[in-house]
């Protein structure tokens, strides 16, 4: 965590440095809307920053230093809407989060395998979100979109349809949930045959569509299984 807020400080002190050199363009003046945005933006990493170093004691940091030994990779959708704490309240040092656009496997395989293979969390959690934009835009026509967001888009399996049509969206995010499930399936084929991995997709329903609640994470498969009521009563045996 350290680490990112380390980056987040630097590339602040980089744009700092080239706003200086900006603002003393003629166009470019202090009361330029995208600069102040800018400000406004940086402004809320250096404070959100200050806080949290005052929020915590030095000490708290020990066993960071020490290492990791999180409990679950989590491959999730960079959504600023889908956060860790939706599904651990106190992440640190639990989730090996990787992230990007459409919860894929295929741009983040790499780090999966880390956190698997490596670190050795026993569960490798995919999670899908309500109202993805990346399924939304997967659902229609992307060709015009940029090589490399188009490459991602790619690997995301949906049905084409209407993207204001809230429950074919609901269906493409959970059709592409259990693709990506599949994937890591086969790849991990053989810690899940040894027991050593459960793989899990879920998906985040900030929008109550499955009618369990705003915010409620929604299994929709357990290590291939995507029976509700199987799922139900795996879920169940699992809470005890
Ligand atoms: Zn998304």
């Amino acid at each position: 965590m350290s680490s990112i807020f380390a980056k987040a400080l630097l590339a602040a002190a980089l744009l700092l440095t080239s706003l200086a050199s900006v603002s003393a363009s003629p166009v470019a003046t202090a009361s330029h809307p995208d600069l102040a945005q800018i400000k406004g933006a940086i402004q809320h990493v250096l404070r959100g920053n200050d806080s949290f170093v005052k929020g915590r004691a030095a000490s708290s940091f020990a066993a960071r230093i020490a290492g990791q030994h999180p409990t679950a990779t989590v491959v999730s959708c960079s959504d600023s809407r889908v956060q860790a704490e939706a599904i651990d309240q106190d992440p640190e040092g639990d989730l090996f989060m990787v992230r990007e656009i459409g919860n894929q496997m295929a741009s983040g395989e790499g780090s999966v395998e880390y956190g698997v293979r490596h670190l050795h969390t026993p569960l490798l959690l995919i999670v899908g979100h309500s109202s993805c934009g990346a399924v939304k835009a997967a659902m229609g026509n992307y060709t015009d979109l940029e090589p490399a967001i188009k490459r991602e888009l790619d690997t995301l399996k949906v049905t084409k349809g209407s993207a204001d049509d809230a429950q074919a969206v609901k269906r493409s995010v959970e059709q592409n949930v259990n693709e990506q499930v599949t994937f890591a399936l086969k790849k991990f084929a053989p810690e899940v045959k040894d027991g050593k991995l459960a793989v899990l997709g879920a998906v985040y329903d900030f929008r109550n569509d499955y009618g369990q609640g705003h915010g409620r994470l929604v299994f929709v498969n357990v290590n291939g299984t995507t029976d509700p009521t199987q799922i139900t009563r795996l879920l169940r045996s699992y809470r005890r």
